[in-house]
């Protein structure tokens, strides 16, 4: 489903992500580690072509994000061809980001509406349906100022999956919550990925990782230290660098 072959990006004379080649099938869930400053957000933004890749290639479903290849030579998108492909690419954020002045409701059925041209009505009962699927049903005419971070972060999801993507991209979803409010997050990602979801997530919940991942992937300094199966990886790591960062987020 996402393939990244000698994923390159460059920050003026910084090199960012230095060749990352990282696989995730179908339905699989790929959790991302590593310290601060190592290249997962941008390898994330370079996913959906929020940064635009200096080497190498990323495929989602079969198809080059960012660029045509015509003969040898590669041209970018069109920003309506690049739109079209980020529809099918949910992304949630350390930050819920949800607009403050629409309600819940009103903040999953927005992009169907003004993206995909829906009836409010339809938009609004499929809307109510993935708030009751992440556990807010009883939340839809609430704003966000009036509900807790957990929430909002579970209406943010909600308003991805609203688009029906074929992927999901989490940026360390948890971490700006209050720790009583991770699980509730948890639990609907974890949902998320029993429904077959195909999930790239930045996390430092090992506990997540571990039971939930199918691959761990471990970034140092701009290149994949170790991938695997979360087991090797995460608890018996071949690398120290990996052993080295576990013992301190743990
Ligand atoms: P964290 O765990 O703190 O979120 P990260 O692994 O997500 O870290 P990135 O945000 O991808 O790391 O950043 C990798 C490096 O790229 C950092 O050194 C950062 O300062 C740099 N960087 C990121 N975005 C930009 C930008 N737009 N311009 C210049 N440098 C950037
Ligand atoms: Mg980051």
């Amino acid at each position: 489903m996402v393939l990244a072959e000698g994923v390159r990006k460059r920050f003026g004379r910084t090199e960012v992500l230095k060749g990352i080649d990282l696989e995730v099938g179908a339905g699989q869930v790929c959790c991302l580690l590593g310290p601060s400053g190592s290249g997962k957000s941008t390898f994330l933004r370079c996913v959906n072509h929020l940064e635009r890749v200096d080497g190498g290639s990323l495929t989602v479903d079969g198809e080059r994000i960012g660029y045509r290849r015509r003969g040898s030579v590669l041209y970018e998108l069109k920003e309506r061809e690049i739109a079209a492909q980020r529809r099918d690419i949910g992304m949630v954020f350390q930050r819920f980001n949800l607009f403050p002045h629409m309600t819940a409701v009103e903040n999953v059925m927005e992009a169907p509406v003004r993206v995909r041209r829906e009836s409010r009505a339809a938009a609004r009962e499929r809307a109510l349906r993935l708030l009751d699927r992440v556990g807010l049903g009883d939340r839809a005419g609430n704003y966000p100022s009036q509900l807790s971070g957990g929430q909002q972060q579970r209406v943010a999801i909600a308003r991805a999956l609203a688009m029906e993507p074929k992927l999901m991209l989490f940026d360390e979803p948890t971490s700006a919550l209050d720790p009583e409010l991770v699980g509730e997050v948890l639990d609907v990602m974890r949902g998320l990925a029993e429904d077959g979801m195909t999930m790239i997530v930045v996390t430092h919940e090992i506990g997540f990782a571990r039971e939930v991942a199918d691959t761990a992937v471990f970034m140092d300094d701009g290149v994949v230290v170790e991938s695997g199966h979360p087991r090797d990886v995460l608890t018996s790591p071949r690398r120290e660098r990996t052993r080295s960062f576990l013992a301190k987020v743990l």
